[in-house]
């Protein structure tokens, strides 16, 4: 041991451990203990049977794990042979305290750790700007989509960028532009529509597949009484509630062919007729009926008709008495010169009444063909009103009658045909002497009502049953009880024809048997 070769090797054991910080221990082949970091070598053991030199004899590499024998710690033992010259000198063993190695793997846990806690934050840190970077163009995006509800993505929203999103953002944006516009043309045709069908005289009503209606308009409303806004969405039953129509409809449905129905309306009398058509195209399915009211179509169907059989009647009347005249005096009267001389003048009569029709009808015609010419000027109410009456004055005392004009003083003037309203005051007169029996009486008055001078000839005659009131201005109308009179029943038409070319208005007020008013108005000259 005092071999200075030997000295060496425990200075290089010590010199060793301390560069690894470990402890070194060299053995020799037959596991005397040559150097030693930790201890004095002379006074340890052999350690041939160390479990790590035996493994290092038998396999090349020895590991073991136990308490030292020589510092009493747990250690962790790694040993190798030693060869020279191809055999084995000896064994060199290292060891470390398991302590030390626990402490060096937690210290290393820690650096993990630390560094995974590290990472961690960093990831997240740029997690949230890359998210922010990556979502702020889809958030452009949401905001813009969410404006194209509204009316006006007329500017650009969305900043523009040169990667997928700032194209999509493109697209987006075109399409919302396009979008628009389409919503605009269709908005504007929707307007359209609703006005024409707001100003159609006609009812419209679109009827759906399941007989709900989906379109309706204002005059449909009217006709049908309806409220409009609840109609939308409801069976056309009870939308119209009539189920001649609703009847029409499903025959259309059923035979795809144009129907149409007219139907007669009780309180208050009206004709409406209705036609129902399928439509095609988008609005398969859907039924378009159109309501018309006819009823001033029949009404003047009426009056029509009405006028020709009057006229019939009226010409009938003096062409049949002056054939009987005429077959009189064929038959020999006119040989008896008294009585010829009588019938003569009977025809004369006839020819007369004749004449009058014909030329009240031509001044009808021209009237209403608007062919007569006014000569309007300013005029004095009183001296229009007073001047016809004088005409008539006669007439009235041959049949007993009391007539009077009376005429509120200082009335503006009205810009009147004077001969014209002359006309309508002798029509009126005349036929207030006609239905009014002897010892009655008619008053004329001339009063200022607001911007109107109004006219009124008041009779004590029989009267006009109220269902004639309203038809007696008509041509040829007459009551049936004036049937038998004479009179052309052209009288009224004319004087309504009159006083509607002055601007004004003329109606009838009667109190059956206690006599009748006819009233006609004139707007007063406006002075500037
Ligand atoms: P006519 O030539 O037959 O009198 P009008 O047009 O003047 O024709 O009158 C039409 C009808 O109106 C008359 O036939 C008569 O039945 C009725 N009528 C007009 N004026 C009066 C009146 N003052 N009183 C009663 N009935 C009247």
């Amino acid at each position: 041991s005092n071999d200075p070769d030997l000295q060496d090797l425990d200075d290089l054991a010590d010199h060793w451990g301390e560069i690894i910080h470990a402890r070194v221990t060299i053995i020799s082949v037959d596991g005397v203990v040559l150097g030693e970091s930790q201890a004095n070598h002379e006074d340890m053991e052999n350690h041939l049977n160390r479990p790590e030199v035996q493994q290092a004899l038998a396999e090349g590499m020895g590991l073991s794990q136990r308490l030292s024998y020589t510092t009493n710690q747990k250690m962790l033992y790694a040993s190798v042979p030693v060869e020279v010259d191809g055999e084995i000198a000896g064994f060199g063993r290292l060891a470390l305290s398991l302590e030390q190695i626990d402490a060096e793997i937690s210290r290393l846990q820690i650096s993990i750790l630390v560094f995974t806690v590290i990472i961690a934050g960093v990831t997240v840190g740029l997690g949230i700007v890359i998210a922010e970077y990556t979502s702020r163009p889809i958030r452009y995006l949401n905001e813009a989509v969410a404006v194209m509800d509204g009316p006006g993505l007329d500017r650009t929203i969305i900043p523009p960028s040169d990667d997928e999103i700032g194209e999509l953002s493109e697209s987006i944006e075109s399409m919302s532009a396009e979008l628009h516009e389409k919503i605009g043309t269709l908005q504007a045709e929707e307007s359209k529509l609703s006005a024409i069908l707001a100003q159609m005289s006609d009812g419209v009503v679109m009827v759906n597949d399941d007989g709900e209606v989906v379109l309706i308009n204002q005059t449909a409303a009217a006709l049908f009484d309806i409220n409009l806004d609840e109609a939308y969405g409801q069976s056309l039953i009870r939308v119209l509630r009539h189920h001649e129509f609703v009847e029409l409809w499903e025959k259309c449905r059923k035979k795809g062919k144009e129907q149409s129905l007219m139907v007669e309306f009780l309180n208050p009398s009206r004709f409406i007729q209705g036609v129902a058509t399928s439509l095609g195209g988008y609005l398969k399915g859907n039924i378009l009926l159109i309501f018309q009211d006819l009823t001033n179509v029949r009404r003047l169907e009426t009056v029509r008709r009405d006028f020709i059989s009057n006229i019939s009647h009226e010409l009938r009347t003096p062409l049949a008495s002056l054939k009987a005249l005429s077959e009189t005096l064929l038959a020999g009267a006119m040989n008896d010169a008294p009585a010829a001389e009588h019938f003569i003048n009977q025809i004369d009569v006839e020819v007369d009444a004749l004449n009058q029709m014909a030329s009240e009808l031509l001044a009808l015609a021209r009237i209403e063909s608007q062919e007569t010419s006014f000569k309007f000027k300013p005029t004095k109410p009183c001296k229009l009103a007073s001047k016809a009456v004088e005409r008539l004055r006669l007439q009235a005392e041959r049949a007993s009658i009391n007539l009077t004009v009376e005429c509120q003083p200082d009335l503006p003037k009205i810009n009147a045909d004077g001969s014209r309203i002359e006309q309508v005051f002798v029509n009126l007169v005349h036929n207030a002497i006609k239905f009014t029996p002897p010892g009655g009486r008619i008053d004329v008055s001339v009063t200022r009502q607001n911007g109107h001078i109004q006219f009124a000839i008041k009779d004590t005659g029989e009267g006009i049953p109220p269902d004639d009131l309203i038809r007696i201005f008509e041509r040829f109308y007459k009551t049936d009880k004036a049937r038998s009179s004479g009179g052309t029943g052209l009288g009224l038409a004319i004087a309504k024809h009159l006083v509607e070319a002055h601007g004004g208005m003329i109606w009838a007020e009667s109190d059956l048997g206690n006599g009748s008013s006819f009233i006609f108005r004139i707007p007063v000259l406006k002075t500037n």
